[in-house]
Parts: structure tokens; sequence; C-alpha cells
């Protein structure tokens, strides 16, 4: 076996043991009729090779991707070299049913391929040879795999400038608790705020003073949390809380509280100190809102009012400004 190619006088002797082997077999001639079809392929098409042999290919098996294995085939015969793909690049080319206990959750095989020329007498590729590799315990493993770390990801995205949540993991937690809302009718605040005139910081301070501001505010808010409040850092400058088991009265004076102490803070940089205020907006889960979205746009539309009336201040939707 020299450059990938096996002498179809070597390979007759070895038909005997890879009659038996755990991976499939199939050899085709160049009009892809089936010429040697092994044991593996037997048990898991339930095809015979008896009945198999002879039969086109793709007559066979309608289902089989015969652009693409032909392509594939073709630049074989051509290049007299051998050629691989992977489960990841095509799950599979037989559609064989998966039976392992262990990777039940697959339906199917998943399965590697390697198509090899087959050289005859006269030195030209009369045949090609297909194995099958069954991957699906690898295959199965590395889903699981990336299931697993999709599920970390979401869960542990914590935002790097203040370690709060950041805006996908702090969404997620916040539509969980408009469903607690739908279902045991669980009351809960959300307060949108955002720094007020944070450009002017950013412009006459620098972009490092901004982020020590940020970061400043990320603690205070911090320091005012419950056990049970969730903080996330929505944006830039912006920043969610989600108050569960808290009314618009409750709101209201967490709000204040933190609008206080930010307002009481200088944040001393290497720029110089810094004195800054925010504005915030908040909304009470209710019937009003068909989906968490609403819900959002809501604290928005009370921030949005805290900026026109001044900033620096605390509004409620609903109360401070009606429905519309
Ligand atoms: P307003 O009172 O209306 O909120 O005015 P503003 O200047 O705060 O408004 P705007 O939202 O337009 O400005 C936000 C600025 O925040 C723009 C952006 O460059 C800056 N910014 C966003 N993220 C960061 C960050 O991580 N660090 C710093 N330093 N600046 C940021
Ligand atoms: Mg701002
Ligand atoms: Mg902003």
């Amino acid at each position: 076996m020299t450059n990938g190619m096996i002498d179809i006088r070597e390979f007759h002797w070895m038909m005997d043991m890879l009659e038996s082997i755990e991976v499939g077999l199939v050899v085709l001639d160049l009009d892809y009729r089936i010429v040697v079809w092994n044991g593996f392929m037997e048990n898991h098409s339930g095809i015979t090779a008896s009945r198999a042999r002879g039969d086109n290919l793709f007559e066979r098996f309608p289902e089989l991707p015969a652009a693409w294995l032909k392509r594939k085939v073709e630049s074989v015969v051509l290049l007299k070299t051998r050629a691989f793909t992977s489960w990841e690049q095509r799950p599979y080319l037989f559609r064989f049913r998966n039976y392992r206990p262990i990777t039940g959750t697959e339906a199917f095989m998943y399965q590697n391929l390697t198509i090899s020329p087959l050289v005859s007498t006269d030195g030209t590729v009369s045949h090609v040879c297909l194995i099958i590799y069954d991957v699906t315990d690898t295959a199965a493993g590395r889903k699981a795999l990336e299931r697993a770390n999709a599920q970390l990801e979401k869960l542990s995205q914590t935002d790097r400038l203040t370690g709060l949540l950041n805006r996908g993991a702090w969404e997620t937690l916040l539509v969980n608790e408009f469903e607690r809302f739908r279902r045991y009718r669980h009351h809960c605040a959300l307060v949108m705020f955002d720094i007020d005139h944070f450009k002017r910081v950013n412009d006459t301070w620098g972009h490092q003073a901004g982020d020590e501001v940020i970061r400043t505010t990320s603690r205070i808010l911090r320091q005012n949390l419950r056990q049970t409040d969730i903080g996330g850092r929505y944006g830039g400058e912006e920043f969610g809380v989600i108050l569960p088991e808290t009314d618009a009265r409750g709101a209201r004076i967490f709000c204040e509280r933190v609008r206080k102490n930010i307002a009481d803070t200088t944040v001393s940089t290497h720029a110089g100190d810094i004195n800054y205020t925010i504005s915030l907006g908040i909304s009470i889960v209710d019937d009003t809102q068909s989906d968490y979205t609403q819900w959002l746009e809501q604290s928005d539309k009370a921030l949005y009012a805290a900026k026109e009336g001044g900033r620096n201040q605390v509004r409620i939707f609903g109360e401070d400004l009606g429905p519309d």
C-alpha cells in the first residue's frame, strides 16, 4: 500500500479479515455498482451482500447524497489519492439507526468516511473503497460537551468591567421572573438606570476615568442589593435591576437610595475627582405586558421621562407617567 493506493490483488486476501471488522466496507466500480459489502454493512443496513452485490449504489440507497459522493469519488479516481470526511462536515453517509445503549440519545449513527482508490494490474483506478467508521460515541460526547458549555456560558456570563451579570445572562433571569409572575403572581419591580451626561465624563476626563465611574456605579449598586435582587450591566453605562417581591413603593425607596448614594459620591481618578448622577426608571410587572420586552420597554420609558424631567431622578411607569 503506497500513496494511499491499494493494489486490487492484495485487496482480495484482505477481504476475509475485513469482513468481520467493526467498520463498514464497500467497494464500488466506477459505475457505482456494489462489488463488496461487508458484514458491518449487512448488519446495519439489513441488506445482505448477495442482494447488494451488482446493484447500483444510488438505486439501492436513493437517499444518499449522490452529487456530493460522486464529486468526492471522481476526485479520488482522478488524483489517485485517498479522501476523508468527518461527521462534523456531514453527520453520516448511510442513515443507520443508532442502537448503542450509552449513546442512546443520538438517533442515528455518526460516521467518518474514507474513500480510497483501488488500482488494478494495469495501473489504472478501477474501483474505489469506502470505509465507514462508527463515531457515534465521539460525536455524542462532543455534542454533550458543547451543550454543557453553552449552558455554562449562559449561566456564568459576567461582565468583565463590573463583575455584574452581562446583558444576556441578566435578560435570561428577567424572562424567568416574568414567567414567575405569570404562574404564581409574584410581584416584581424592574429598574433601568443610566448615567447622566456620561459622554461628557468621557470627553472631559478620558475613557479610563469613564470606566472608573462605571465600576463605582456597579459597586454602589451592589451595596444596595438584597440577596435576591439581580443587577446587570445592560449596556455601556446602562444598568438593569430586578427586584423580586417588590412593589412600586419599595422600588422607589431602593432607587432613591442608589440615586442619592451616587450623587453623594466623588470618584477619585488619576485624571481628577468626578461627581456625577444617574436617572432611573421603574416598571412593576402586571397584566399590561404581554411579554418581558414590554416590561423592559416600560422601564425604559420611565427612564426616558426621568431624563426629560431634568435627570438625577426616579420615575415610575404608570404612576409618574401614564401607560401611553
Ligand atoms: P444621557 O444623560 O442622556 O444619558 O447622556 P449620555 O452622554 O450619558 O448619553 P449616551 O448614552 O449617548 O452616552 C453614552 C456614552 O457612554 C457613549 C459611549 O461612548 C460611552 N460608553 C459606553 N460604554 C462605555 C464603557 O465601557 N466605558 C466608557 N468609558 N465609556 C463607555
Ligand atoms: Mg447616559
Ligand atoms: Mg445611555
